[in-house]
């Protein structure tokens, strides 16, 4: 099995500048294949991809497999030399793919490592795992991870945010108003970087959390995980819900647990999208038809009340793959 693994790179003022100078041979490479086949297609007249600018791509280029190489918290990056690394990547084993990339402020390596399964000793509890727009994942056992946009972090965040574009659009018109054109000044430059970081340290909290409630659901030991297959496309058409669910990183989600558990030898299943997990009931089996979006609590003619998210947890627990 490949692990994959990302750990911060360190470099000195001086390795930042060969790496830059890297990430430019890695474009300059890219670009100059690519011409060589739009020559190929021209005749052709079919649409070719598109070159890479240095403001889309996102900075990184790859290392020779066979010349990474790794001593304590240190990596070995071809025409840079020994860089720093925040965490020890693990030694004596096999690497593949490594690259390098710059996310807006630090530098990273991404390698594949090659790792023998470890087999958890599994519980026979099947985990059912309702995902949704109020809390962010109900589990069938009843633990409710919440929405972590609704938190302080991440309020404040936002408002810091809009705080900063607002500041950016008043300059870029007061620019307007004194020259006529859009200008970009030093200031709005500034600012623009400001707000490039809160957006990445919004991101990141988001993705530490899924990180960590799916690291937490693992160690449950469970030895099955049943998600629904999440229509994500179709709920974005729902303008009120699609802020909202982009938000949530549904998508991630499924894909980490997924990737989560396969590792640790825990079943995956994902239920097909008609599975009525939130309209039947949980006890009686029942399907309550009129079932609506706003029915926070479902109740059901057997006289079962429950909480909407988990009895539709609980379906998912109990699913049989026919
Ligand atoms: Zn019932």
């Amino acid at each position: 099995m490949i692990l994959a693994k990302k750990i911060r790179l360190k470099p000195n003022k001086n390795q930042e500048i060969l790496l830059w100078q890297s990430v430019g041979t890695a474009r300059f490479i890219y670009n100059w294949t690519l011409a060589r086949q739009r020559e190929n297609y021209e005749n052709e007249q079919t649409g070719f991809p598109k070159f890479k600018s240095r403001k889309k791509s996102k900075p990184s280029f790859y290392n020779d497999t066979d010349k990474l190489k790794v001593k304590e918290k240190l990596v070995l990056i071809e025409k840079v030399g020994w860089i720093k690394t925040a965490e020890q990547l693990p030694q004596d084993t096999k690497y593949t793919n490594p690259r390098i990339s710059f996310d807006g402020k630090y530098w990273y390596i991404s390698v594949g490592i090659e790792r023998e399964n470890n087999a958890l000793e599994l519980s026979d509890i099947s985990l059912g795992i309702d995902l949704g727009v109020s809390d962010l994942a109900t589990c069938s056992t009843g633990k409710v991870y919440k929405n972590i946009n609704k938190k302080k972090t991440i309020k404040k965040l936002k408002k810091k945010l809009k705080r900063l574009q607002k500041q950016v659009s008043r300059k870029y018109e007061k620019s307007r108003e004194v020259t006529n054109r859009y200008h970009k000044s030093q200031n709005i430059v500034k600012l623009e970087k400001k707000i490039r970081l809160v957006h990445r340290k919004i991101s990141n909290i988001r993705n530490n959390n899924l990180h960590q409630i799916t690291n937490e659901i693992v160690k449950t030991k469970p030895s099955r995980v049943v998600m629904e297959d999440l229509n994500v496309k179709g709920m974005m058409k729902n303008r009120h819900l699609s802020k909202a669910i982009a938000e949530q990183n549904f998508y991630k989600f499924i894909t980490y647990m997924k990737y989560k558990a396969e590792f640790n030898g825990i079943e995956f299943i994902q239920v097909p999208r008609f599975y009525p997990s939130s309209k039947t009931c949980s006890h009686c089996g029942a399907i309550k038809k009129d079932l609506k979006l706003s029915d926070r609590v479902f109740k059901c003619q057997c006289g079962h009340i429950l909480d909407r998210d988990l009895n539709a947890s609980i379906n998912l627990a109990n699913y049989r793959v026919s």
